[in-house]
């Protein structure tokens, strides 16, 4: 027991002490976890009698959909000097709207889903849901975000355009398999990311 505690609090603090001034660590681990998922994936979708090109094409884009999140969209785009706010360049204010009326501060409900708002500490399913799919909640906020981002700009390009040709093509693709194989990515992004946090907070 005492060696767990031991254990544990020797992980908490290395962890802590790897925690990175610049948020990289979060890169770090989404790489080489999903990439040791994704080749556990590729193996089971083989081993259930999927073809070579069906497999790895599946699973490469879901591997695109982590490395995107990780890099464009995880959770800490709730803070203005992340990684990922930094990753868009001259372009990182277009999360500013999302920072300042959905997140509403580092590691809420709407971004990070690791702990339910106080008011609802007495309802257990409500605790519960968050506990389990908190981090979903999440990726679909800022997945949602940017596709409403993208279809005003598709929107104003069709208006500039004087006809519809460039929506039609983006919401072809948002209902697509392909969108939802990157959606998945997106979540395991995501749920590496806030399981990183969990371990290293005190909440
Ligand atoms: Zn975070």
């Amino acid at each position: 027991m005492a060696l767990r505690v031991r254990l544990k609090t020797s992980m908490k603090s290395s962890l802590k002490w790897y925690k990175p001034v610049d948020g990289n660590i979060h890169a770090y681990i989404n790489h080489y976890v999903t990439d040791a998922l994704f080749v556990l994936a590729v193996i089971a979708l083989l081993m259930l009698g999927v073809d070579w090109v069906s497999a790895l094409s599946k699973v490469g884009l879901l591997t695109l959909g982590a490395r995107l999140a990780t890099k464009f969209s995880g959770p800490d785009t709730d803070l203005i000097h992340s990684v990922n706010v930094r990753a868009w360049g001259n372009f990182g204010w277009i999360w500013a709207p999302y920072r300042e009326f959905i997140a509403k501060g580092h590691r809420g409900l709407l971004s990070h889903g690791i702990t339910a708002p106080r008011s609802w500490r007495r309802y257990p399913r409500r605790v519960l849901f968050v506990k389990l799919f908190g981090t979903l909640i999440g990726t679909g906020v800022r997945t949602l975000y940017l596709l409403v981002l993208l279809l005003v700009i598709t929107l104003s390009l069709d208006w500039v355009l004087g006809f519809v040709l460039v929506s039609d093509k983006v919401i072809g693709f948002v209902l697509s398999e392909i969108a939802l194989y990157l959606l998945i990515g997106f979540a395991t992004s995501d749920l590496l990311h806030v399981s990183y946090d969990r371990v290293t907070s005190h909440r």
